[in-house]
């Protein structure tokens, strides 16, 4: 069986709700050695029907190692198959980015764009997503990138920043996320909320009043 066929198999019985590929054989330094990006996604069912930033943190970490148990037996299909392969987790930096771009991998997939609150927003589950990403050294199939915001006049998210951290634009490809977003107003708010409270804390409330999907 041809490896693209044993790969769309392997991902339609794995526990992701949906996954996108990418031709990544431009984006620096990464199309050096890999030639495709495989975007898993997780639906994100908070449970919670008022924002709660402790229990939102809880509920990430969850989704987290879940994700992460799916990409390590992805991982190990790939290795076992010979094809090259590298796992991107969601771990974030202080800057709230991580080492490959998942958003943007999963944005050239055409799984969704990049929301005014510089998050990946799915037509169907908004950004109420958990992304991993694998790189692979096999040319797959890729899907048709997004290139435009499906945002429009709303502003929800932005209204509702207590820190007024979202600028209120509409995302265009190639566009840089501090124009989004001022991540450091971001940060620096939850580094207040946890030493406040005592507790690991995500704020999210921009995730969580998305109306994208909302059900
Ligand atoms: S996570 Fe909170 S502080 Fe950061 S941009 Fe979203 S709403 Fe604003
Ligand atoms: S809340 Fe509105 S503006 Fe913000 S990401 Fe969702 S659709 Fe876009």
């Amino acid at each position: 069986m041809h490896i693209n066929l044993k790969i769309a198999r392997f991902l339609d019985k794995a526990e992701v709700i949906k996954y996108g590929i990418s031709n990544i054989s431009k984006i620096k330094p990464w199309g050096k050695k890999y030639k495709s990006a495989i975007t898993l996604m997780l639906n994100i069912k908070p449970g919670i029907k008022k924002h709660d930033g402790v229990m939102m943190d809880r509920v990430f970490h969850s989704y987290s190692l879940k994700m992460r148990n799916i990409t390590d037996e992805f991982s190990a299909f790939l290795t076992n198959n010979k094809v090259q392969n590298k796992v991107i987790h969601f771990k974030q930096n202080l800057r709230l980015m991580t080492p490959f771009s998942h958003k943007k991998a999963a944005v050239l997939s055409g799984l969704g764009w990049i929301g005014k609150n510089a998050l990946l927003v799915t037509p169907e589950f908004g950004p109420r997503v958990r992304l991993a990403t694998v790189l692979v050294g096999a040319k797959l199939p890729a899907g048709k990138p997004v290139t435009k915001s499906k945002c429009g006049d709303c502003e929800i998210c932005v209204v509702s920043c207590p820190v007024k951290a979202i600028k209120g634009k509409n995302w265009k490809p190639g566009m840089p996320r501090h124009e989004l977003l001022d991540s450091k107003r971001c940060k620096q708010m939850m580094i207040r909320k946890e030493k406040k409270l005592k507790n690991d804390y995500a704020c999210a409330i921009c995730w969580f009043v998305c109306p994208h999907g909302a059900k």
